[in-house]
C-alpha cells in the first residue's frame, strides 16, 4: 500500500506577460518534490496552505514533505526582522506552524528541506539566522549558487555514526545550495549530523528514527535525485517510514 505524503506550496501572484493583466493568486510546489516522492513509492498530494484545516489534512496523509521557499517570519523564534530578512508568506507560515505541530501529535514522520529543515527546527523550540552573512561569520563558505540546482557547490560532512550516513550510504556529500538562513540554537529533539567546513548545520534528524521519524537536510535534495542514489535515498527512507506509521494508524 502506497502512503500518501503530503508536500507543502507556495503563493504565487502572476500577471499574463503579454497583456499585463493579473492573472490571479496560484498555489505552486515544484516538480522535483513531487517526483521525488512519486519515484520512492508515495502518492504526492500538494497541501495548498490553509491554515484552518491543518488539523483534518494531518488526519488525511501518512508523511509530510515540508519543501523550500520564502522566509520563515523570525517573530516565530521571538525576534524582530532584520533589515536583510527576504520576503515572509504569513498565511504559508501560520498554515506550515499548525500543520507541523499537528503530525508531531500524531507522531508522523517529517521530511523537511531547505526552509522545511528550518520550519521544523522551529516548530520544535529552536532558533534561526536570519541572514547568514551579517550574521554568522565573515568567511564563510558561498551559500547561494549561482550554478543550476541539480548541480552540487559545496561539501558537506556528516557524522559517521548518525542515521542520515546510512540512509545515504556516505559521510560525505556534494550538495546544492540555495539558502541565507540555517538553524542558530538546534532544537531539542533534534541532533545535528552534517556541517560544511563553516560550521553551518546542513542536516538534522531526530534522536532515535525508529520512535519517531525526523530528517532536515539544507540542501535542495529534491533536485539532485539524478546526481547519485544518495539523494533519492532520502526520499525512499521517508516514504518507508510513512508506509509504517499507515499500518500503525490502520492498526490503531
Ligand atoms: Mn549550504
Amino acid at each position: 500500500m502506497a502512503p500518501v505524503i503530503g508536500v507543502t506550496a507556495t503563493l504565487k501572484e502572476d500577471v499574463d506577460s503579454v497583456a499585463e493583466r493579473p492573472l490571479g493568486s496560484f498555489v505552486r510546489a515544484d516538480l522535483d518534490y513531487v517526483a521525488g516522492v512519486a519515484q520512492a513509492g508515495g502518492i504526492p498530494i500538494i497541501l495548498p496552505p490553509l491554515p484552518g484545516m491543518a488539523e483534518e489534512v494531518a488526519g488525511s496523509i501518512d508523511g509530510l514533505l515540508l519543501c523550500g521557499g520564502s522566509d520563515l517570519d523570525p517573530a516565530y523564534y521571538g525576534e524582530e526582522p532584520i533589515p536583510e530578512l527576504g520576503v515572509t508568506l504569513p498565511v504559508r507560515d501560520t498554515f506550515e506552524l499548525t500543520l507541523v505541530e499537528q503530525v508531531l501529535e500524531r507522531g508522523m514522520p517529517v521530511f523537511g528541506i531547505c526552509r522545511g529543515l528550518q520550519v521544523l527546527n522551529v516548530a520544535l523550540g529552536g532558533t534561526l539566522y536570519q541572514d547568514l552573512p551579517s550574521q554568522l561569520h565573515p568567511d564563510l563558505i558561498a551559500h547561494r549558487q549561482q550554478m543550476p540546482k541539480w548541480q552540487w557547490t559545496h561539501e558537506v560532512e556528516a557524522d559517521g555514526g548518525s542515521e542520515i550516513v546510512k540512509i545515504m550510504g556516505s559521510d560525505h556529500l556534494r550538495v546544492n545550495s540555495y539558502h541565507h538562513q540555517a538553524i542558530k540554537d538546534l532544537a531539542e529533539p533534534l541532533a545535528a549530523v552534517a556541517h560544511t567546513s563553516d560550521g553551518v548545520i546542513e542536516a538534522v534528524e531526530s534522536h532515535n528514527l525508529s520512535e519517531r521519524w525526523l530528517v532536515g537536510v539544507q540542501w535542495h535534495a529534491e533536485a539532485m535525485r539524478d546526481a547519485g542514489p544518495e539523494h533519492r535515498n532520502l526520499f525512499e527512507a521517508h516514504v518507508e517510514a510513512a508506509k509504517r506509521y499507515a499500518l500503525h494508524r490502520a492498526a490503531a
